[in-house]
C-alpha cells in the first residue's frame, strides 16, 4: 500500500482513512491537498478517482485546470480534450443544462472538446471509461493530424 502520489508506504490507518474519505489511496499529506482542492472547487470524489486511473496508464491529465473562464474537473491538454463529471443527473434543470451548452461551446471555440460523463460511471466502470477516454483521445490525435 503505497500513496498514489509520492510512492511513501501507507500504514493500516492511513490507509483505511483515505480509502474511507476518497476511495484513493494517499498518504495523510496529500491526502489533505486533495480534500482541500475537492473543498475550494467542489470537485466530484470520482474526478479524483478517474485523474488518478488516467495517470496509471500513463495520461497526464490536469485537476480542476482553470482555462482563463471556468474550472475545468479533468483536461487533457495533449489533445484538447475537457471531462466533466456529472452528478445527480436527475437534478438538471433547463438552466443548468443551458449553462453546460453554453461552456460546452466556448470551449470548441477554444479547439477543445469536452465530454460529460456520469460519476456512476467512474464510480462502478473505472477501467472501462478509462479505456473509452483512450480511445476518444487517440480519435482526437488522429483528427489534429488531418487539419
Ligand atoms: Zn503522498
Amino acid at each position: 500500500m503505497t500513496c498514489l502520489e509520492c510512492s511513501k508506504n501507507l500504514d493500516y490507518l492511513e490507509h483505511k482513512n483515505s480509502m474511507d474519505q476518497l476511495g484513493l489511496e494517499l498518504c495523510k499529506q496529500h491526502r489533505t491537498r486533495m480534500a482541500k482542492l475537492i473543498e475550494n472547487n467542489n470537485t466530484p470524489i470520482e474526478a479524483m478517482q478517474l485523474y488518478y486511473g488516467l495517470k496509471a496508464v500513463g495520461v497526464n491529465p490536469m485537476l480542476e485546470w482553470w482555462d482563463g473562464n471556468k474550472s475545468i474537473d479533468i483536461a487533457i491538454s495533449r489533445v484538447k480534450l475537457n471531462i466533466e463529471i456529472d452528478v445527480e443527473y436527475h437534478m438538471l434543470t433547463h438552466e443548468q443544462a443551458m449553462n453546460d451548452l453554453e461552456k460546452t461551446m466556448h470551449s470548441f471555440k477554444n479547439g477543445f472538446t469536452t465530454i460529460r460523463i456520469p460519476h456512476v460511471l467512474i464510480k462502478h466502470y473505472l477501467k472501462e471509461t478509462v479505456n473509452n477516454i483512450l480511445g476518444i483521445m487517440k480519435g482526437l490525435k488522429a483528427n489534429i493530424k488531418v487539419i
